[in-house]
């Protein structure tokens, strides 16, 4: 038995990519970050154990979005495939979380600036 971050060490140091070709009549992978329930792309991994092998891994999923948890025996490819989407929908939630604070912040300045501009604050107001 290993765990998933085992795996995942394992999989960054052979380059394990979900994009390598398949072998002929292998079915496709099953996109795990959808959920099966609600459609919706917030499923996350709450823990893996390595099964026959290493060759197949007992996952435990939650959906964010509805709370469904399934468990499910997956390839190790289809446990890639998520770690790699899980990776990138963490990137992109941090990107856009960025994006927002600056636009806030850009909101904030504007409106402090357009105070000092109508007089409706001055330095009486800071500091003391
Ligand atoms: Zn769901």
């Amino acid at each position: 038995m290993a765990s998933y971050r085992r795996f995942r060490f394992h999989a960054r140091r052979n380059r394990v990519q979900s994009s390598e070709a398949r072998p002929d009549g292998e079915l496709p992978l099953r996109r795990l970050v959808l959920c099966r329930d609600c459609g919706r792309d917030f499923v996350a991994l709450i823990d893996a154990l390595e099964c026959d092998d290493g060759s197949r891994w007992a996952v435990m999923l939650r959906c964010g979005a509805c709370e469904t948890q399934r468990l499910l025996l997956v390839s190790t490819a289809e446990l890639d495939a998520l770690l790699n989407e899980l990776e990138w929908n963490a990137l992109t939630m941090e990107a856009d979380a960025v994006h927002l604070w600056r636009e806030r912040t850009a909101d904030e300045i504007e409106i402090f600036v357009t105070a000092l501009e109508r007089d409706l604050i001055g330095t009486d107001d800071f500091g003391h």
